[in-house]
């Protein structure tokens, strides 16, 4: 691999960081810096398996200007590029030395159409011509036509298009040029109905917001969430908490606390994996999750008529209500209940619950644990 192409690789990997592709991924912590010092990033499958994955952008070239964004138009800066043939050569060289299990790729737009064109020749390379047979993540870029979406579908094991915001008049604070409906909305609904029809089940999509870029609510963002998920079938929604940017429209804009991120991804679970609906979620007054308790201590706290719940008699959705029990320990219980009674906070603290949290909010046998009342 030439040192020019090494040298696009560590530009165009650091100018990808923005884009998120899985749960361990997208921060200057999480990757993982290989010899070379190239752009590596850790990132977990939809099937839960772990792998390296080089993130990189197409181009850091874009003829658009939103206002967040560190490789809008107006920033002066080196703008580079590669071919699809240097990159799928290049990534080809990575994957043989063990160095990356995956690609996911995004790129800066110049002439949408045009870049899409070369985001898929790169990722037809990639299996055809180097028959790279593993995980695949496209973007697709604002603009992209039908075309684009079916072939980005029949290539790669998820595609995302980014809705940064949630609804359009918001949209419309931070990203001017983009017209939410048309050219996010809609990719979006192509790519359900292709997945749909294709035989290739495994495919998948996601989006990613910035937050509070454009000064929206958690309501906001988890309502269009949970209509995400209800009506495209999104695999997953990403969160990425807005920074300010040197010589862009925001960089005087206070930064999104980690916090906030953080109760959105707890909100986010609860949606998936718990059971909850956006109505059951608990906002404050200004429309956002209160930042002292995460979302499911706020509902629980905010019906005290749904407990104390019977661990031992209590269906497996009523122990996903009880603060400090997940899936795992839902299921676990269930399993134990065929085999005895669950006695003791001990009981489940082994099978991995928060015991203390859930405490004030059970019967054990028909009798209250003991718990500090502070926990209210
Ligand atoms: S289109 Fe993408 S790369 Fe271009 S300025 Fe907007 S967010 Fe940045």
């Amino acid at each position: 691999m030439s040192v020019d192409t090494r040298q696009k690789i560590e530009v165009l990997g650091r100018s990808a960081q923005y884009d998120l592709c899985g749960e361990a991924c997208g921060t200057e912590a999480s990757r993982v810096r290989d010899d070379l010092g190239r752009w590596i990033y850790p990132a977990v499958l939809p099937d839960g398996k772990r792998v390296c994955l080089l993130k990189v952008l197409l181009t850091n070239a874009c003829e658009n200007n939103c206002y967040y964004c560190a490789n809008r138009a107006s920033r002066n800066f080196r703008r580079i590029s590669f071919t699809p043939e240097e990159l799928a050569y290049a990534f080809d060289q990575m994957h043989r030395k063990g160095l990356v299990e995956g690609l996911f790729l995004s790129s800066g737009v110049c002439n949408a159409a045009r870049t899409m064109d070369r985001m898929i020749a790169t990722v037809e390379l990639v299996r055809r011509r180097y028959a790279f047979p593993g995980y695949v993540h496209l973007k697709i870029l604002p603009g992209a036509t039908f075309a684009h979406v079916e072939r980005a579908v029949q290539l790669a094991n998820r595609v995302s298009v980014n809705l940064e915001a949630p609804n359009p008049e918001r949209l419309a604070r931070i990203a001017p040029p983009k017209d939410f409906t048309t050219h996010l909305l809609q990719p979006l609904h192509w790519a359900r109905r292709l997945i749909e029809e294709s035989k290739r089940g495994s495919v998948s999509q996601t989006t990613q917001f910035v937050v509070g870029a454009a000064d929206e609510t958690d309501r906001e963002l988890l309502s269009t969430t949970a209509q995400l998920y209800r009506e495209i079938g999104l695999a997953r929604v990403y969160f990425s908490a807005f920074q300010p940017i040197a010589e862009t429209p925001l960089e005087d804009h206070p930064p999104t606390s980690p916090l906030r991120e953080h109760r959105l991804y707890q909100s986010d679970f609860l949606l998936r994996q718990y059971g909850f609906t956006f109505e059951d979620l608990v906002f404050d007054e200004s429309g956002n999750l209160p930042g002292q308790a995460d979302p499911k201590l706020t509902w629980a706290q905010a019906h005290p008529e749904c407990f104390p719940v019977e661990v031992n008699r209590a269906s497996r959705e009523e122990l996903l209500r009880i603060p400090g029990i997940g899936p795992t320990s839902a299921s676990r219980i269930l399993k134990l209940r065929r085999e005895g009674k669950v006695r003791e906070l001990s009981d489940l603290r082994r099978i991995g619950a928060v015991a203390h949290r859930a405490a004030p909010f059970v019967l054990l046998n028909g009798q209250q644990p003991p718990f500090q009342l502070s926990l209210w």
